[in-house]
């Protein structure tokens, strides 16, 4: 147990809990009260044009309804730009983000020249065209250098003195990292190849979900994320902005999902119907079996304080 533990749920208000979000926000409610530590409740609000008028006030609710009580006022991201442009200004002074004049389409061309046109998620691996300059161009975004290490890595042998340097081997420092997850194990990415330089501030002027959690996990003091496992894949880029910005590493606990009827994670799109508030307790008990955990006849109080107790045996 440690009292230093500190999770958060973080949804973004983009329309009511349903049975999927309910699954992380109980995971990450359990594993904060396993271990004794504490858990709040931040609303991803960046993405302003995605976000439903009154959402975020109705999670709460619904949290509230299924006992799952932050342990602090929950924050807005929304509110908290002036942070995500002094980290930005850090990044930029540190020559690990530069602007970007690139188009979708510049980057789709630039892409075909290479003989490359695969997109992952839906976004293709950005060539780095700006890095050497916008050439005259107006820059619309702002990227981060997804060669973070081997950056670092020469920053270190820069500072090294001449003589230790000529003596001692220095490894190459890698762009593919590695991280344990708690529940998927060893993961690995090549940040460069597979991910490519992200972006920070969009063209739209809208901060990227990637700097806004690093910036708010860091300044909340959060330790622990326990969420979906379709975010894991987010992992490696949030880890290269926290060693870029000195911010504490963090643990990481993927979640199962749960699935729509197409097989696929339960989203809005696929028919995910709103949490019940009338019977929050059918909802619960779906997602703590989709946890691995038993089924509760009793009111949330109790179910909670037994899958705690349960929580604590596999994860604890
Ligand atoms: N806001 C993100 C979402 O709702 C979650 C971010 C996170 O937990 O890191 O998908």
């Amino acid at each position: 147990m440690s009292k230093s533990y500190r999770g958060r749920f973080a949804p973004s208000p983009t329309g009511p809990l349903h049975a999927g979000s309910l699954l992380a926000a109980l995971a990450s409610w359990l594993d904060a009260r396993a271990h004794g530590g504490q858990w709040l409740v931040r609303i991803e609000d960046v993405d302003t044009p995605r976000c439903v008028p009154g959402a975020d006030h109705f999670i709460l609710q619904q949290l509230a309804t299924c006992g799952l009580l932050p342990d602090e006022s929950p924050v807005w991201q929304s509110q908290r730009s002036a942070l995500y442009r002094q980290a930005l200004d850090r990044l930029i002074e540190i020559g690990v983000a530069y602007p970007c004049a690139c188009s979708r389409k510049d980057i789709a061309l630039a892409r075909e020249a290479l003989g490359e046109s695969k997109a992952r998620h839906g976004e293709l691996v950005y060539p780095g065209t700006c890095r050497r300059g916008l050439q005259g161009r107006a820059g619309r975004a702002w990227r981060f250098r997804s060669d973070i290490a081997e950056i670092k890595q020469k920053q270190a042998e820069a500072l090294m003195d001449t003589a230790r340097a000529a003596t001692e081997t220095i490894a190459k420092a890698s762009n593919i990292w590695e991280w344990a997850d708690r529940r998927l194990g060893l993961q690995t990415q090549d940040l460069s190849g597979e991910v490519g330089d992200f972006v920070l501030l969009r063209a739209d002027g809208l901060w990227a979900y990637q700097l806004a959690v690093v910036v708010d996990d860091a300044a909340q003091g959060i330790t622990h994320v326990v969420r979906g496992e379709d975010l894991a894949d987010n992992t490696v880029r949030q880890m290269a902005l926290q060693t870029a910005l000195g911010a504490p590493p963090v643990q990481y606990l993927h979640t199962p999902l749960e699935l729509g009827a197409n097989g696929e994670k339960l989203s809005k799109q696929n028919g995910a119907a709103a949490l019940d508030l009338a019977d929050p307790m059918t909802a619960m008990n779906r997602a703590a079996m989709a946890l691995g955990l038993s089924p509760h006849p009793g009111n949330s109080n109790a179910a909670l304080s037994a899958w705690v107790t349960e929580w604590r045996k596999h994860w604890g």
